[in-house]
């Protein structure tokens, strides 16, 4: 069978069979599956076709020890063969669980030491809204249920996460909303302040923010945002979660976003970079002193639990990817390609007169498109076109168009190298030079 009618044939199939995740359903249905990707290597994919693409977004911001590591395939081979998989619950335990959670305890900031694990971001954040109302009930304050979180915040699509969500879009998909859930302006102190005074601290259970704002448009946090929220928090006796879910890992330059900012939270969510997704983890982080307050407080059993928290193969891959991302200098190569990958949006800022702002932390970052002659949005988004352009070049990218925003966003393996940044930088112009045709 000749390559091309295997592809066909893919087509077809994946039309008929498979429901994407945030995808366009007609779309899928008339054009079909926009790439099927069958191999990767390093910081490169491969489709059907033989086409090699630069992956300038890590797939969904985790792929971050590149694609094709042997060592994470054999140390999953390892312990398949050795112990698949056996549950937590009922206080059963197995070593990489146990040494991974020792393993993060290590690398978390501040008194971050014990972990609740989870299969990804979604369930992370229902876990860390269930813990903190837990928390408050048994201190005696059942009624402190809120969760507070922010505009253009992503926080997953379980129920609980897509109503923590701060993108409108998501819940108009079913105008059904989880109660409890209160939101304030991207980064806005005032905004948390006012909202504290008129929700009553004494109902609110947790502040939940992102340090760097990804699906939402890579926003960042501004210097002593975080610092001021942990004492408004403190004074007001209410929890600070952070989502590092696709910040954690290096991903900014630092193993934890929040260490930019000097602050520990009371609950650090985790995911997609922990095992640099090749097999499905995530978690939620806690103080001693949270851990101590439960162990002490709690009676019978804590009814939460995933049949796959502790999955014994997905910590022993996240052990090695670990491993990996130290022996590595990861997170310092995410500092050093970070700056490299801002000069060249910078470069390309002074060529295109569309270009906004562009910003960077580590090796997440994002360019805005904005109409030179009114400074505003143009009437129609660029960067889905932009993105589209930089796809049949090569390159994978991914665009932000909803809350106002016009936005390409980037986050490239954490082992990129300078020749591949160089890459991705020089595609992007070929794609910006089409686009800048196109407005003319
Ligand atoms: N939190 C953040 C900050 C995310 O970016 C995401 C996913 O992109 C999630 C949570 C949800 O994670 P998942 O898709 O693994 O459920």
């Amino acid at each position: 069978m000749m390559k091309t009618d295997v592809h066909e044939i893919l087509i077809d199939l994946d039309k008929k069979h498979f429901i994407h995740p945030t995808s366009s359903l007609k779309q899928q249905n008339e054009s079909g599956a926009t790439f099927i990707f069958t191999s990767g290597e390093g910081v490169y994919l491969t489709d059907t076709s033989g086409k090699r693409v630069l992956e300038g977004m890590a797939s969904l911001w985790n792929v971050n020890v590149g694609y094709g590591r042997k060592e994470l395939a054999e140390a999953a081979y390892d312990q398949m063969t050795k112990l698949a998989f056996t549950n937590s619950f009922s206080s059963m335990s197995n070593e990489p669980a146990i040494r991974l959670a020792s393993k993060l305890a290590e690398l978390a900031p501040g008194n971050l030491n014990a972990v609740f694990f989870t299969s990804g971001g979604s369930e992370s954040n229902d876990t860390a809204y269930k813990l903190a109302r837990y928390y408050w009930k048994l201190k005696g304050h059942a009624e402190k249920k809120k969760i507070i979180s922010q505009k253009k915040g992503y926080h997953g699509v379980n129920i609980g996460a897509t109503s923590a969500t701060g993108i409108s879009p998501f819940h108009s998909l079913t105008n059904s909303h989880a109660p409890d859930f209160v939101h304030v302006d991207t980064f806005s102190l005032d905004s948390l302040r006012e909202c504290i005074k008129r929700e009553g601290a004494n109902h609110i259970a947790a502040f939940i923010t992102e340090p760097v704002q990804g699906a939402g448009g890579v926003n960042i946090a501004p210097e002593g945002y975080l610092q001021e929220v942990r004492k408004i928090c403190d004074e007001n006796n209410i929890l600070l979660i952070v989502d590092e879910v696709i910040t954690g890992f290096g991903r900014t330059g630092k193993m934890f976003a929040c260490e930019h900012y000097g602050v520990t939270p009371d609950l650090m969510l985790f995911a997609k970079g922990v095992t640099s997704g090749y097999i499905p983890l995530g978690g939620v982080m806690v103080t001693d002193t949270i851990h101590q307050e439960l162990i002490d407080l709690s009676e019978g059993v804590l009814l939460h639990g995933y049949t796959y928290s502790g999955h014994a193969t997905a910590c022993a891959v996240g052990l090695k990817n670990i491993e990996i991302i130290e022996n590595e200098n990861l997170v310092e190569n995410s500092r050093i390609m970070g700056e490299e990958l801002l000069n060249g949006f910078k470069s390309l800022q002074m060529e295109f007169d569309f270009i906004g702002e562009v910003r960077t932390l580590g090796l997440i970052g994002a360019i805005e498109m904005v109409n030179p002659e009114t400074n505003e949005r143009f009437d129609t988004l660029i960067a889905p076109r932009v993105s589209a352009e930089a796809a049949k070049r090569g390159l994978i990218v991914r665009t932000v168009g909803f809350e106002g925003m016009d936005t390409v966003v980037f986050s490239p393996p954490l082992i990129i190298n300078k020749q591949e940044i160089h890459e991705l930088i020089s595609i992007l112009r070929e794609a910006l030079i089409a686009v800048q045709k196109s407005l003319q």
